[in-house]
């Protein structure tokens, strides 16, 4: 054996030696993520902190981030794939963009309503967070009474008044997908029509400029999750304690089905490559740790229970009735409602 060859082989077997004990600090974890967050950079850094593994994030929205699995296949190198959203989470499971993992941690914490299906193989996703989609309103211009129901921001009484962002957007699918099941076909289109009729103005922008639109007096209502409050309401700018001086809000169908909860949660990629590390990940978002982080730091709910709410904006919003539809229903529903919201002209 010539002797360079050798030397390649030993340092080989060094490096191999070296990478294995080293292993954690050499592993980078590709995360796509529909998190778009910055206060999230603390949750990926303290995983680093805690398990040496690294991070790599790939950011898009929940749409664009299904299309590149897709389109990358196989070859994806995403490990880890974070949405914001029930119906993407159930789409892509049902579109086989998961790999189910088993994990005794995960089923111990995760409440069940909150995991996607487990066929024999583990849960396809786990919900780490939630959220609900609460309507806000002109306190100076509007009735608590005239708005606290989904149904009546479609009633001719509120012509003229609201605010929304882009119907086709998956915080409004969702939500309407829920509306379906609970309404029905027929209803929930006249509902969408008379949303259309209701209009201030075309949808247009996210919903922090909905809740300012409503504070300006643009708008009378609107529809928000109610992270986006939470901001507004912890916020030390004199402008936006402006627009929470404006507004109001309501939890929406207390007396009916409840307020209309939506899902942000993670799974590993079908492709991925550091599986080990992909677990050690999840888990790390269910850890008490993490899950503080979900309240404290970005305003959601955490998905594990009893973990003690220190937030004072999420204390302040209280207990509400949440509506208890399955993620499976308001995924299936999504099509339906894409076509709905295309014949009456809600952009
Ligand atoms: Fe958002």
């Amino acid at each position: 054996m010539p002797k360079n060859q050798f030397l390649q082989i030993l340092t080989g077997a060094v490096f191999a030696w070296g990478a294995c004990g080293a292993q954690a600090q050499n592993t980078v974890l590709n995360i796509y993520s529909a998190r778009h967050y910055q206060t999230d950079e603390a949750l990926y850094s303290n995983f680093t902190d805690a398990t040496g593994i690294r991070v790599n994030r790939v950011d898009g929205d929940d749409a664009g981030i299904l299309a590149r699995l897709k389109t990358e296949g196989s070859a994806s190198p995403a490990d880890v794939v974070l949405l914001v959203d029930a119906a993407r989470l159930w789409r892509a499971e049902a579109d086989g963009q998961f790999r189910p993992l088993k994990s005794a941690v995960l089923v111990a914490r995760i409440p069940a309503a909150l995991r996607g299906q487990d066929e024999g193989q583990g849960s396809a996703w786990f919900g780490f967070s939630t959220r609900a989609r609460v309507v806000v309103f002109n306190k100076q211009h509007v009735k608590r009474d005239d708005v606290d129901t989904y149904e009546e921001l479609a009633d001719p009484k509120n012509k003229g008044k609201v605010c929304t962002r882009s119907g086709s957007h998956p915080y409004n699918l969702s939500l309407f997908g829920a509306m379906l099941e609970h309404l029905g076909a027929q209803q929930t289109e006249a509902w969408l029509q008379g949303l259309v009729h209701n209009m201030a103005r075309d949808p247009k922008g996210g919903d922090t400029d909905q809740i300012k639109a409503v504070a300006s007096g643009e708008c009378q209502v609107a529809l928000a999750n109610t992270y986006y409050l939470a901001r507004l309401m912890r916020s030390g700018k004199p402008d936006d304690r402006g627009v929470m001086d404006k507004i109001d809000v309501v939890f929406p169908n207390q007396k009916s089905w409840g307020t209309h909860v939506n899902v942000a949660g993670g799974a590993i990629a079908r492709y991925a490559k550091n599986l080990g590390a992909a677990q050690k990940f999840l888990e790390y978002l269910a850890s008490d740790k993490a899950q503080v982080y979900f309240a404290d730091g970005n305003n959601e709910w955490p998905a594990v229970e009893n973990i003690r709410l220190t937030n004072p904006a999420l204390v302040s919003m209280g207990r509400f009735n949440s509506d208890s539809i399955s993620v499976a229903a308001i995924g299936a529903n999504q099509n339906i409602v894409q076509h709905m919201l295309d014949r009456v002209g809600y952009k």
